[in-house]
């Protein structure tokens, strides 16, 4: 025997996957232990018998069922098949197979590759399929996706959220049925199925509904959420599904509804998303719409904004302004904050409370981010060159970004492009970053101060209640939240905060930035504390490149 055969059998006998090889006439000839395992039948009682679809008379006889459709003529195939057990139980269950041709390419024997089904998927039981899930898609169906929607808005009712109820239903179905048959539109509804299932959390519930309809739910904070759910759905329907050699451009519309908003009653609420579905369809489909028309108008401007940053993103309206920290003890600069504003050629120049949190939705911010981070940096050297006062400069990272695997890469890169030491950068993350993977934000973390890089922890005192995270994470600075200096000289309990966080701080070795100092009183108070630096409007508001040039040229006036 050769060494490639050798190993080939050695392959067979010892694979975890169940292995079978059929002949020509779907006979099967050669199981591995694995396959005899599933089957809970002996190799002797598996040799000699067949595979069978699923709508085969004698497929009774037959202890392994192919339940998607096969294409004879296809020398590979992908698919769902039942395994009966011996003792009576059934499972549904993955398959691969392989066409093995032989030198007049004329097959010869189909080799076939069982897997169990995930969990996520159908799991059968006795001889019937489970009666909460769809055999062709192994979505869960109209059932069990009741059940989720009523857990749905109990949860939601408890967490004060709402749910969103998609139903997404494929336009122009029947055309694939009808001119490919009825095997092609199942498998084109499987592919659907498993794409609609890759673009959705864990927690939320994709069903295949009845026919050529699905059905998200999906709990949301705000029926924004919902929109960016239902644009990721369209844009998975945008590449073509391949069938048989062909390419099938579908398009789907959806029809949304809200719990509590538009009904409090899961079967209107269905009844809800079926309207507006059926409303998006009769103006040519491919898109969505709530079912209250005020939601439509708060889904549009929020598609606006998008398409305006988009935009804005390739026009260069963005602008950083920058507001300085300042130690009080000496009044000098002793870093800048990069803030970024939208020069918007009709509303003017923009705040960034007004269009980051839609960037994040949208994933904007990650280009956005990128541009801050270039274009503080090369600021930041520019100064340098000019021979200012050398000071550190600070940018937000939100979450997004933070957990994007570039992030590392990109920051080494845009150093090392611009050449501005890594010690005078800073990055503001907030509280809400560290509670994400531990392990991978300790790593990311290390990486950033391993190069020189400053972390701060930007908002401090508004976010998480614990603070364990200030000893496991390598953190340089806390920057106090401007809601607990903005009022301290008449509010104790933040004057006592503020006074906590600055012990806090010194206790744990860390520097300690106050944000929103306004008064004179902020500046006595926060130096009697020691606190030394501070950024606030009591200095300056953020302001353009040039006029902060100025500021770090002159210094600030003494009053
Ligand atoms: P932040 O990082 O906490 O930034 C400080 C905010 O406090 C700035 O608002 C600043 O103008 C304001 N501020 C500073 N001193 C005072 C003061 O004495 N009184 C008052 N009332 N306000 C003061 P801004 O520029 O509107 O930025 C708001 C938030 O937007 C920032 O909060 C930050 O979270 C976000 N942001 C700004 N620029 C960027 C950016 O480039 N990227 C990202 N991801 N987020 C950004
Ligand atoms: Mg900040
Ligand atoms: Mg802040």
């Amino acid at each position: 025997m050769d060494l490639d055969k050798e190993l080939l059998n050695a392959v067979f006998k010892i694979s975890e996957d169940a292995i079978i090889v059929c002949d020509h006439d779907n006979k099967i000839i050669r199981a591995n232990t694995s396959f005899n395992d599933l089957a809970g039948y002996s190799e002797s009682e598996v040799l000699g018998r067949h595979l069978f679809k699923k709508d085969e008379r004698n497929r009774e006889r037959s202890f392994i069922e192919i339940l998607s459709t096969r294409d004879e003529e296809a020398l590979s195939w992908s698919g769902r098949v039942m395994i009966r057990r011996k003792n009576g139980e059934a499972k549904l269950s993955e398959a691969v197979s392989y066409t093995i041709l032989d030198e007049h390419r004329t097959p010869q024997k189909r080799l076939t590759i069982i897997r169990i089904i995930p969990d996520r998927m159908a799991e059968v039981t006795g001889t019937e399929i489970n009666p909460q899930y769809d055999p062709l898609t192994g979505l869960p169906n109209a059932n069990l996706l009741n059940d989720r929607l009523n857990q749905a808005t109990i949860a939601a009712n408890r967490e004060q959220k709402s749910v969103a109820v998609l139903l997404i239903g494929l336009d122009r179905f029947n055309m694939v049925n009808d001119g490919l048959g009825f095997e092609m539109g199942d498998l084109v509804l499987k592919e659907i199925g498993a794409r609609f299932a890759g673009t959705i959390r864990k927690s939320d519930t994709i069903a295949r509904f009845e026919g050529d309809r699905f059905c998200l739910v999906m709990i949301v904070a705000s029926s924004d959420d919902s929109v960016i759910v239902a644009e990721k759905i369209l844009k998975a329907m945008q590449t073509p599904v391949e069938v048989a050699g062909s390419e099938i451009y579908l398009t789907a519309s959806i029809g949304i509804s809200i719990f509590p908003a538009d009904s409090d009653s899961g079967f209107n609420l269905l009844k809800h998303s079926e309207s507006a579905m059926r409303h998006i369809k009769k103006s040519g489909g491919g898109g969505y719409q709530f079912y209250s028309g005020e939601m439509n108008v708060k889904a549009k401007q929020r598609i606006d904004l998008e398409n305006s940053l988009r935009h804005a993103m390739e026009h260069n309206e963005f602008v950083l302004y920058y507001q300085p920290k300042v130690d009080i003890v000496t009044d000098k600069i002793v870093g800048a904050e990069a803030l970024i504003r939208w020069k918007h050629p009709e509303r003017g120049l923009v705040p960034p409370g007004d269009f980051i949190p839609v960037a994040e939705e949208s994933g904007l911010i990650i280009s956005i981010g990128e541009w801050v981070l270039r274009k503080a940096c090369m600021q930041c050297l520019s100064w340098r060159e000019k021979g200012l006062p050398s000071i550190r400069i600070s940018i937000n990272v939100v979450a997004p970004q933070f957990r994007s695997k570039r992030i590392v890469d990109q920051i080494t890169e845009t150093l090392e492009e611009t050449g501005l030491p890594p010690h005078c950068l800073e990055l503001e993350i907030t509280e809400s970053i560290l509670m994400g993977e531990p392990l991978i934000i300790v790593e990311t973390l290390n990486q950033l101060r391993k190069m020189g890089i400053s972390i701060s922890i930007d908002d401090f005192g508004t976010g998480y209640s614990s603070l364990s995270y200030l000893s496991r994470f390598p953190i340089n600075t806390l920057k106090i939240d401007r809601a607990f200096i903005f009022d301290l000289q008449k509010n104790h309990q933040n004057a006592e905060i503020t006074r906590a966080i600055i012990g806090l701080s010194r206790s744990l070795n860390l520097e300690v930035v106050a944000e929103g100092a306004e008064l004179l009183e902020h500046i006595d108070f926060l130096r009697e504390q020691g606190c030394d630096t501070v950024q606030g409007f009591f200095y300056s508001k953020p302001v353009s490149s040039d006029e902060f040039e100025t500021l770090l040229r002159d210094g600030f006036q003494k009053v």
